[in-house]
């Protein structure tokens, strides 16, 4: 993106984000984690006790689906705006500083607009295309491995306002293109990054308000052989996990598409779902849908 279509993006991005906040909240804090290239049946094969203990206690969908582009920028960047890949721009899968960030606003961008404190922890350099200027409190990239991401966020996430926090871990996508999905170091990678959760979900857990939080685990793509990026179920299907005091118990088959997290964190945060997102959120995560008055 050029620097004049980027101001452009930046001055539509407000008009793409009516300031529409629903009058009661069913949560004050989301924290969407992200494992990189984490398959569903590589989180239940690994010795995941956290992630195992958020799908018993929440609400589990283990084939949701990513975008058809299940490669790490494109699907992040719709797993967290909304939309299909054609309508954010992030069409490539490394870091390219010129050309610029995401062009359409993130959920974090939104939320942030309406006066919540936003962050993102990240391994990946390539992820700073969705930091959003205007969309963000903390921007973190402390390190590849996920024990100072997760140290990072945990740290943040003890005394955070309410808000959107994004935590990004890269093991398993790292340990399947060196060793094959499903294999066993790509399921160690799995059981390390869930100790990294462990973490994370320690500082939420110690908080007074720890029942204000709805956490979403999930994975941008999933993958087979030593790759992703193709339109293999193995590539496309991902996890999604959600974790809070309303959400309905249970696995379930509802369809759950990647752009539907965006869509599920705004409406978290009492956030109706901005014009040109086309994910919707998962309801099962919300609880019973407010009054209106
Ligand atoms: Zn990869």
């Amino acid at each position: 993106m050029n620097r004049t279509s980027l101001a452009l993006a930046l001055a539509l991005a407000p008009a793409l984000a009516p300031a529409q906040t629903a009058p009661a909240r069913p949560y004050d804090h989301v924290v969407v984690v992200s494992f990189d290239g984490m398959r569903p049946d590589g989180m239940e094969r690994a010795d995941a006790p956290t992630l195992h203990r958020l799908r018993a206690e929440g609400a589990a969908a283990l084939a949701a689906e990513t975008v058809g582009d299940s490669s790490t920028l494109p699907s992040h960047s719709s797993m967290l705006a909304g939309v299909e890949v054609r309508a954010h721009g992030m069409d490539f899968d490394d870091f390219h500083p010129e050309r610029g960030f995401i062009r359409v606003p993130t959920a974090l961008y939104v939320a942030h607009d309406l006066g919540f404190a936003t962050a993102m922890f990240v391994s990946k350099t390539k992820l700073r295309h969705i930091a959003l200027p205007g969309s963000l409190d903390r921007w973190s990239l402390p390190h590849w491995s996920c024990e100072r991401v997760a140290a990072a966020a945990a740290e943040y996430l003890a005394a955070a306002p309410a808000g959107i926090t994004f935590i990004h871990f890269s093991e398993p996508d790292d340990s399947g293109h060196r060793f094959g999905w499903m294999r066993a170091r790509y399921l160690q990678a799995i059981a390390r990054s869930d100790r990294c959760f462990t973490t994370v979900m320690a500082a939420v857990e110690a908080r007074a308000d720890r029942d204000r939080f709805l956490v979403i685990a999930t994975a941008d793509h999933g993958g087979h052989g030593r790759r992703h990026g193709t339109h293999a179920p193995e590539d496309l299907h991902i996890p999604w996990v959600a974790w809070g005091s309303r959400v309905t118990r249970g696995d379930f088959a509802d369809p759950v598409r990647t752009t539907d997290t965006a869509a599920t964190a705004l409406a978290a945060l009492g956030i109706a779902t901005p014009p040109g997102v086309t994910g919707r959120p998962v309801q099962r995560a919300l609880g019973p849908a407010a009054p209106t008055p």
